[in-house]
Parts: C-alpha cells; structure tokens; sequence
C-alpha cells in the first residue's frame, strides 16, 4: 500500500503485508516512519492513495471504519467525557443496532476480563490513566472484531503501569487470539509482545521477522 499526504509528502512506499489470523504484529520504527499512517488505513482513518487492504479476504478501501471487522484503541483513549464507563463501552456497539441484552452481557463480561465491573458507572475524569485505558480497551473487546488496530495505547502510562498493562495484553491475546497490529515506537514492547514484528523506516519495510529473528540481525 502506498500513502502520499497533500502537500505531496510520501509516507508510505509500496508496503505489502499479509497478517496472519490470529497472529500478534508488531509495526516499530521512529516517529514519522509511516506506522501510524499504515494503522490509519487499515481502519479506514485515511484514503490509501494506491494499492488493496483486505480483511478476512474482502477488499474494504471503500468501507467505512465503522464497517470494517476491526475495533481500534488510541494511544490518548478517545473516552467520551460525559459518557459513564458502561455508556462508553456500549457505544460502538448501539451504533450498530445490537440488542439491549446482547449489549449488556458483553459490556459486563468484557468488564469483568479486564477487573473494572466496580468503575462501570463512573465517568472518565474519576479514572487513572490506568483505568482508563482498560475501559478504552473494553471498548475494543465487546465489538468482538477480527482485527484489533493499536497505536501507542501505552505510551501515555507511566514506566510500571505500561510493564503491567503489557503483560495484561498479552494475557489477552492469549484468551481471545485476536488478529492484532500494533503500532510502538517502543523496541522492548514489540519484542515482547510481536509474534512478528515489522521494522519500518521512512515509509518502508526494513525487517519483517519474528522477535528474535529481528534481534539477531539488527
Ligand atoms: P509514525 O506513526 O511512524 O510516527 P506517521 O504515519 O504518523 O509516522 O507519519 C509518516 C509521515 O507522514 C511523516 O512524515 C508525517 O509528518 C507525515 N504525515 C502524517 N500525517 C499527515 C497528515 N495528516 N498530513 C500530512 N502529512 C502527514
Ligand atoms: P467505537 O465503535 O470504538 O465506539 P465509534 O463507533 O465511536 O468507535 O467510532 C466510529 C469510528 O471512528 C471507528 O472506526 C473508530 O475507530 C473511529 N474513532 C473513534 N474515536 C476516534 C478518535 N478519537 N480519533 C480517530 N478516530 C476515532
């Protein structure tokens, strides 16, 4: 896929990648090397300019974001403020019209996986930074997609939380094996966490390896 901005500035040259089910990946680089560009359009955030994205075998250049199989988390949450907990996690899924008790019994049990049932009434701003990341999370869970989008969903935790929260998230890979891409700019995450991951730097694949392939030839 490739993807040039107006103002003709090239972020993404040509890249090809094919994600496997359930496979954990890792896109890392230093800041502006195109990661986020290449999430962006795999939701649907961006036009791609030239080349296919397909999910589970269906091309979706032209769907919508919130028709594409996929739930994406943020690295700033994207909370609505005045919506409490539960409000929040049911969003995306009263948009697409799922019924009262579905929505329900798949905000309280993602809510449990994630330890938060007590915070379900509150409002964001009575949250740590933690929490609410876990509700942005949630959020993500109960639309049970085929793809999970991360970009940087920890960078905005302090040193101890981002450890523990990571190790959360590879719990919880492990529980639902969703299909992921995730974007750091973070080496030590994409080694733990990637069962592959992708080196990119200005707008280019480098490596495309698994964590220790990666390592080996750095
Ligand atoms: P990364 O996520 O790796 O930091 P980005 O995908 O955000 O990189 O950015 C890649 C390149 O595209 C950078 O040169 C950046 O300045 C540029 N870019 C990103 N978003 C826009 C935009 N909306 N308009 C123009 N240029 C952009
Ligand atoms: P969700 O289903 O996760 O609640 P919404 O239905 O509210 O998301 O949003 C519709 C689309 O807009 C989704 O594809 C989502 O990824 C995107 N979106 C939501 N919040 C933001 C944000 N802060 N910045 C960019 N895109 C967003």
């Amino acid at each position: 896929m490739v993807k040039t901005y107006e103002g003709d500035v090239t972020a993404v040259r040509g890249i090809s990648l094919h994600i496997n089910d359930g496979e954990f990946l890792v896109l890392v680089g230093p800041s502006g090397c195109g990661k986020s560009t290449t999430l962006r359009m795999v939701a649907g955030l961006e036009d791609i300019t030239g080349g296919t994205i397909s999910i589970g075998g269906r091309v979706v250049n032209h769907v919508a974001p919130k028709d594409r199989d996929i739930a994406m988390v943020f690295q700033n949450y994207a909370l609505y403020p005045h919506m409490t907990v539960y409000k929040n996690m049911a969003f995306g899924l009263k948009l697409r019209k799922f019924p009262k008790v579905e929505i329900d019994k798949r905000v309280r049990d993602a809510a449990k996986i994630l330890g938060i049932t007590e915070l379900l009434e509150r409002r964001p701003k009575a949250l740590s930074g933690g929490q609410r990341q876990r509700v942005a999370l949630g959020r993500a869970i109960v639309r049970d997609p085929s793809v999970f989008l991360f970009d940087e969903p920890l960078s905005n935790l302090d040193a101890k939380l981002r450890v523990e929260t990571r190790a959360e998230l590879k719990r919880l890979h492990k529980r639902l094996s969703t299909t992921t891409i995730y974007v750091t700019h973070d080496q030590e995450e994409a080694m733990t966490l990637g069962d592959r991951v992708v080196v990119m730097s200005g707008g280019h694949i480098q490596q495309c390896d698994t964590p220790l392939g990666v390592y080996r030839q750095p």
